[in-house]
């Protein structure tokens, strides 16, 4: 068979994507490919809009946007038996897989090998030049934008398809291996920190054995703005958390968001907590420099709906919000519905606020519900009425914070096997006090004595590493009770 490796770079990624450990990613690769494969040719597949050093590969293919062209283009132009596609950002592809998964490709003769237990940046996926001839045309589809796997799945019984599996399975580390991530490549310059030569075989056990490597920087921080609320709904924890609080000040947000690009990585700010973050009396000056922050990637803001009047949209009307993401806690399409859970006369309101902001905030916009036992009767009625004004819905599990709120739910998807928690590894919830508790599981901020006041938020997330690590190790705390939770397989970003 005469096969080629292509190094696929993905849209908007540079050089600065492709370094690690002090080299460029792709000359890593290279190497490892030619004392693997000697003798395969490397194609190196790029945007239009990339012009760094990879442009200098001896053979290179420049993507349109049109991803079946683009493969059909390739195919003639350099026309090898199969095209075997690994990451240009991905300094750990291991050779001992790609083989592993080219003799798979070869033995069954498949047109498509891929694997989706393995994380991003250690195996790759195989083409063969039969399937990219026989991809649907794009006039045919209208899916020429959708990326190659994607079109290859959709249309999966037309095809020949092997689905590689390889022990361990990792997957519940919700980790990739490219360098293009900050925080992966943290991670990634950690593990070789600790181990020489990272190979697929390896990782599980240099990740339990050194699990501090796995904690770098958060990537989800919630803000209480407010501890005011409009309405009580039935699940509601307000009860449960800290007592005498005021909204925050608006210096001491000032210095959290100051403070978050010492993290240096792009962070999701959710503007939420235990109130209404409307009712902050400087919601719109703290909102503006949320959203002028470079590095919050994603502004997220958690609201009762209410006040997402002409005044929210005006403001949003005159800004680039293209990182905004607006969640609104309904648990209605109807008055009757909406007042029997949120014990407040408030749908007209929100139906009203959710309905003029969808054609603005399009697919930024979201409606959330809970699923308990007092939304299950309407759930259907619920989803055709906002599917129909073409609202997203986010179906929201109940937190019963350790048991202490009545359980209301009437399934449970907790997994079998517990992993450690990633509220640990990745979030920070700061109250409107300033007072940063344990974790969600703790609103009353009474475990632990850390404050965003007097402490930056770097050094308080040093502090808390070995949270971490002892949850990795089944250490579990007992305030809050960790051992009593069911959020530890719950995540946000
Ligand atoms: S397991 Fe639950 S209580 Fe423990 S840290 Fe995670 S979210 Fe908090």
């Amino acid at each position: 068979m005469n096969n080629a490796f292509v190094l696929y770079l993905e849209k908007h990624t540079d050089d600065d994507d492709l370094n690690f450990n002090g080299s460029r990613t792709f000359y890593i690769i290279k190497e490892k490919i030619n004392n693997a494969f000697a003798d395969t040719e490397i194609i190196a597949s790029l945007p239009e809009a990339y012009t760094g050093e990879l442009v200098k590969f001896s053979k290179v293919y420049v993507r349109s946007d049109n991803e079946t062209e683009n493969w059909k283009n390739l195919n003639e132009q350099f026309s090898f038996d199969n095209y075997i596609r690994i990451k240009a950002d991905a300094p750990f592809c291991d050779m001992q897989i790609i083989g592993e998964m080219l003799d798979v490709h070869t033995k069954y003769i498949a047109e498509y090998t891929y694997s989706e237990n393995i994380p991003a940046g250690f195996a790759c996926d195989i083409l063969s030049s039969e399937l990219i001839k026989s991809l649907p045309d794009s006039s045919e589809n209208g899916k020429s934008i959708l990326p190659v796997e994607k079109v290859i799945k959709d249309n999966i019984n037309q095809f020949d398809v092997e689905l590689f599996y390889k022990e361990p399975d990792i997957r519940a580390y919700r980790l990739s291996f490219l360098s293009g991530n900050k925080r992966e490549n943290m991670i990634m310059q950690n593990m070789i920190n600790v181990a020489d030569n990272i190979s697929y075989d390896s990782v599980e056990k240099v990740l339990t054995e050194n699990p501090d490597i796995l904690y770098t920087t958060p990537s989800y921080i919630e803000i209480e703005l407010s501890p005011e609320t409009n309405a009580n709904p039935l699940y509601s924890p307000v009860a449960l958390a800290k007592k005498g609080r005021s909204q925050m000040d608006s210096k001491l947000f000032d210095k959290i968001i100051t403070e978050l690009d010492l993290f240096n990585t792009p962070v999701a700010l959710s503007l939420s907590g235990f109130g209404e973050p409307l009712k902050h009396s400087e919601f719109y000056s703290i909102f503006e420099k949320a959203l002028n922050t470079t590095n919050i990637s994603i502004l997220l803001l958690e609201t009762d709906g209410l006040a997402l009047d002409q005044n929210f949209m005006n403001f949003i009307q005159n800004r680039d919000v293209s990182k905004l993401r607006v969640i609104v806690e309904c648990n209605g399409y109807s008055a009757e519905t909406y007042k029997s859970i949120h014990n407040l006369d408030g749908f007209d309101t929100v139906n009203k606020n959710i309905l003029n902001l969808e054609p603005v905030l399009k697919e930024n916009l979201y409606v959330q519900i809970m699923k308990i036992n007092e939304t299950e009767p309407f759930l259907d009625a619920y989803y055709d009425y906002w599917e129909g004004h073409k609202v997203q819905i986010i179906l929201q599990k109940q937190n019963t914070y350790c048991g202490r709120l009545t359980d209301r739910r009437y399934y449970d998807l907790t997994p079998l096997k517990r992993i450690p928690c990633w509220h640990l590894l990745r979030d920070l919830l700061i109250l409107s006090d300033g007072s940063i508790p344990f974790c969600k599981q703790d609103p009353g901020a009474e475990f632990s004595l850390l404050s965003a006041k007097d402490m930056p938020i770097l050094k308080i997330w040093e502090e808390r590493k070995p949270l971490f690590v002892d949850n990795f190790n089944k250490k579990y705390a007992t305030r809050p009770d960790c051992k009593s939770c069911d959020e530890w397989f719950t995540f946000n970003l």
